[in-house]
């Protein structure tokens, strides 16, 4: 049976319901459509006049296990009748954050990991990397070691740290941001950003050239940390190319420059890895996790911290005092019982074996369009996938803006029952984990239908 949620209980994923994607900035702004009931069944949604949406996007890449999982629902209800609320600060926690510490430390194998910062979000966690880092670096005395340097495109999040690190200009144009402190370089989109002629390692070695240039140009010992999400969402599904983080990672190395992974929508399967750091052999020193840590049935980021800064940070607290930094609801008891019960899910079901196997039917169902003259690109990894439309398969040739394009196949795929994600000309998908092989082929016959109106 479906899950039905009443008005009163709606504490997430409320605004992507009511007529899709089009109302969803009004809600942000003014809750104040009718939701009086929703319902969220698997991998679909249905809005309050009972029209059922296969939801693509799992809410905003986030609801992997789906809308209706009820051992995430009793996991809740439990700790709600055992301990609602403790504060993790003062030397204070709780069990089910102390838990959730041990199994996310044993989960990442990429780089051993030491300690657990809770946050509510992605963009907190983000933000307190930025303070893990100029902490770190005043610990060690080197005050202007403290910029960070992300690229264009990234999304990583829109507090105003975060949104400083964030590539999308469109992200920054309405306010006084990025700050001094956050610098761009290139994105690492080859379809888009390749010369004529160049190979993905070529194209590769020169962003890693342009990345030691920027070094250089203001300075190693000013350069604290890089930041990169393993795939970036947010940005267009855009996949790193050949050798990238090999030649990227040995940069930073080469200037004691700590690397960030933003794993808040890579992480627990969504690339048909644990994490993006295990599929790319990225070795980071810090990571940031969010969204399916919890299914997002509750809201609760992490930061993994290597236990070379956390020592460096517990061993200056004397000098520097505590790190002053937390939220009231960090280490959250329910959402930590809720994500401890997520990864005991992911554990059980094989997760990560699960997505590998749904994916080929996704991808190639997906990229069997790519001859449409109206797409220059369709790429993917995992349960997530990229379109972009453009004239003449060239990206150099986008199609006017006013056309629409993207919105207008957004708005056909919505009208036969799909949920996909238009931004301008591109289009992303990013289903949950549990997607079944019929509704695989539902996407792509609504996919190629939209395509067929839009062409
Ligand atoms: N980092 C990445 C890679 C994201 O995709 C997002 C959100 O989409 C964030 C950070 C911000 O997370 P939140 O929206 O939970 O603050």
């Amino acid at each position: 049976n479906p899950l039905v949620i009443e008005r009163s209980e709606v504490t997430f994923m409320c605004c992507v319901l009511n007529e899709g994607i089009i109302r969803q900035k009004i809600l942000f702004f003014h809750s104040t459509l009718n939701l009086d009931s929703m319902v969220t069944q698997g991998s679909y949604v249905y809005d309050t006049n009972g029209r059922k949406y296969l939801d693509s996007l799992a809410g905003l890449w986030c609801t992997s296990l789906g809308g209706n999982e009820p051992r995430l629902v009793a996991a809740a209800t439990k700790q709600l009748n055992t301990l609602p609320f403790y504060h993790s600060f003062w030397n204070h926690t709780n069990m089910p954050s102390l838990d959730l510490a041990k199994e996310l430390i044993e989960m990442f194998t990429a780089r051993k990991m030491g300690k657990v910062f809770y946050t509510n979000s992605g963009s907190e966690a983000n933000d307190t990397q930025v303070k893990l880092v100029w902490y770190y670096n005043n610990a060690l005395g080197r005050p202007k070691k403290k910029k960070f340097i992300a690229r264009s495109l990234a999304y990583h999040g829109s507090t105003l740290i975060a949104a400083s690190l964030t590539g999308l200009t469109g992200m920054h144009q309405q306010f006084d941001i990025p700050a001094p402190f956050a610098l761009h370089t290139d994105c690492p989109h080859y379809w888009r950003y390749h010369f004529p002629g160049e190979t993905e390692e070529e194209f590769s070695t020169r962003l890693a050239k342009n990345l030691e240039d920027l070094i250089l140009k203001e300075g190693p010992e000013t350069i604290a940390a890089f930041i990169a999400e393993p795939v970036m969402g947010a940005g267009g599904a855009i996949l790193p190319p050949t050798t990238y983080f090999e030649k990227i990672q040995a940069v930073l190395k080469k200037y004691d420059i700590l690397f960030i992974a933003d794993e808040v929508i890579c992480a627990f399967g969504r690339l048909g890895a644990m994490f993006g750091c295990d599929k790319y052999n990225i070795k980071p020193d810090l990571v940031s996790l969010a969204k399916a840590l919890s299914s997002a049935y509750m809201p609760i980021g992490a930061v993994l911290v290597s236990p070379e800064i956390s020592d460096v940070i517990h061993s200056q607290s004397d000098k520097l005092g505590s790190f002053a930094h937390g939220f009231t609801y960090s280490g959250h008891p329910t959402a930590c019982a809720v994500a401890l019960e997520t990864l005991k899910i992911y554990k059980e079901r094989n997760i990560v074996e699960q997505v590998n196997r749904i994916s080929p039917r996704f991808q190639d169902g997906i990229k069997a369009f790519s001859d449409s003259p109206i797409i220059g690109e369709i790429r993917g990894t995992g349960l997530v996938s990229g379109t972009d439309f453009v004239d003449n398969k060239s990206p150099n040739n986008p199609f006017p803006k006013e056309w629409g394009v993207g919105a207008y196949f957004g708005s056909e795929c919505r009208k036969n029952g799909l949920i996909v994600r238009a931004a301008g000309d591109n289009i992303t998908m990013a289903p949950p984990f549990i997607i079944s092989p019929q509704e695989v082929d539902e996407i792509t016959s609504i996919y190629g239908k939209a395509l067929k109106a839009t062409e």
